[in-house]
């Protein structure tokens, strides 16, 4: 079966709290080994908002993007602390991660919220990846595809331009816990968020990748790469390392 999707896989990684200014000796490391791999892959690497500018200056001019792992849902003013999407923007950030489990959980961010931070990205003229997924007792529950869909509707507005929004799913239980959906069922599981995406946005909605994230490493990523329906990933602890974000980022270019 060909399960190569003409949508460009996109192969994004999300340091989360981690990452100093030592650290960029890791994304240079990247950007050179992505020289050898396929062009039809996108690859992405989210640090702190604090290294923004300096890994967007770091690895200009080579294919390696840099983005954001949230911005606020407020434009400008008296939000100390926050981070406006124009501000990611401005420091060179090409994508942003919105809704993640570590935000809609630990940090009570709900759909609503959410949907107003796709709005600011989106005016910010930067690319938007939208968590979506479940948790243990939702699967246990055989809820998933009902709070997926929930989740995508009320989060993403109707309106948008397709082409700056990718969804991941990322269930909740497979995130930081080396378990990992079977192939079968993310491929399951991805086919179900495409309809969502069908009913809302008909064709235009085709542009819309969508990424599987949680527990990614290089032994599982030539398996997540060839199961279909899946439009690449969301990394999170296998990122931190060059040697691992490029073996995933490989299984896709060969897949
Ligand atoms: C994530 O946090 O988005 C993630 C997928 O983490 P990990 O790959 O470490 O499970």
């Amino acid at each position: 079966m060909n399960t190569k999707s003409r949508r460009r896989p996109l192969i994004a990684g999300n340091w989360k709290m981690n990452g100093l200014s030592h650290s960029l000796a890791e994304l240079a490391l990247i950007a050179k080994g992505l020289d050898e791999l396929d062009d039809e892959l996108e690859a992405l690497i989210c640090p702190p908002a604090t290294l923004i500018g300096a890994a967007s200056a770091h690895v200009r001019n080579t294919r390696l993007i840099i983005g954001a792992q949230d911005c606020s849902s407020d434009v400008e003013g008296a939000f100390t602390g926050d981070v406006s999407a124009a501000m990611i923007a401005d420091s060179g950030a090409r994508y942003v991660i919105l809704g993640h489990s570590e935000r809609r959980q630990g940090r009570g961010e709900s759909n609503i919220d959410i949907l107003q931070k796709v709005e600011r990205g989106l005016s910010a003229k930067i690319g938007v990846i939208v968590c979506v997924g479940e948790t243990e007792q939702q699967m246990a529950e055989r809820r998933t595809e009902q709070v997926l869909r929930a989740q995508l509707l009320e989060s993403v507005p109707p309106d948008v331009n397709c082409s700056a929004v990718t969804i991941a799913y990322e269930p909740v239980w497979a995130i930081g816990t080396g378990r990992v959906p079977t192939p079968a069922r993310i491929a399951d599981v991805h086919a179900s968020v495409r309809e969502t995406i069908s009913d809302r946005f008909g064709q235009a909605g085709e542009e819309i990748r969508i990424l599987y994230g949680g527990s990614v490493k290089p032994e599982n990523a030539r398996e997540i790469s060839a199961t279909p329906n899946v439009d690449g990933v969301l990394v999170g602890g296998a990122s931190l390392k060059a040697r691992d974000f490029l073996s995933i980022s490989e299984a896709f270019a060969v897949r």
